[in-house]
């Protein structure tokens, strides 16, 4: 699957895209033809109609979705592009990297040590230089997913 690329509006489809173990760049600013043209090998998810013109010039794969709820957005998006409803949850959900798995005992010192002793498994973004653990807001995320893709999915 190509890297999702998509309209600054997008923000929250962006989070849930990478929750989905997808690969996503949200746009800074307005997509001008110019920053278009630097990413033509992403798809692109955009809601203006006007860049959809563009990008059918081009000839760039895009989705153009309605300017409505996250819901609405999201089971299109599952729905068009047949993609899998499950969370991966293995990219950093502030930038997108893929997460190392790592060694608890390595990172000792920063885990709080109730989580120490409750969890095993550790994943750690080098980028943003964060650790991630199995923990309740995951629990939280999956029941919001649930309840966001329900009862299509
Ligand atoms: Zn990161």
């Amino acid at each position: 699957m190509k890297t999702f690329f998509l309209e600054a509006s997008l923000s929250g489809l962006c989070k849930w895209l990478r929750f989905l173990g997808y690969k996503a760049i949200i746009a800074t600013g307005k997509l001008t033809k110019e920053e278009i043209l630097k990413n033509q090998d992403k798809f692109f998810l955009i809601t203006s109609p006007k860049t959809a013109e563009i990008l059918d010039k081009l000839q760039i794969d895009y989705l153009l979705l309605p300017r409505d709820s996250l819901r609405t957005q999201l089971l299109i998006l599952l729905g068009k592009l047949n993609l899998k409803p499950e969370l991966s949850l293995d990219l950093c959900t502030l930038c997108g990297t893929k997460l190392i798995p790592i060694k608890k005992e390595a990172f000792k010192e920063r885990i709080p040590p109730k989580v120490w002793e409750k969890y095993s498994e550790f994943n750690y973004c080098p980028k943003c230089d964060k650790l991630y653990w199995e923990g309740d807001h995951i629990k939280r995320l999956k029941r919001r997913f649930k309840k966001l893709i329900s009862p299509f999915f």
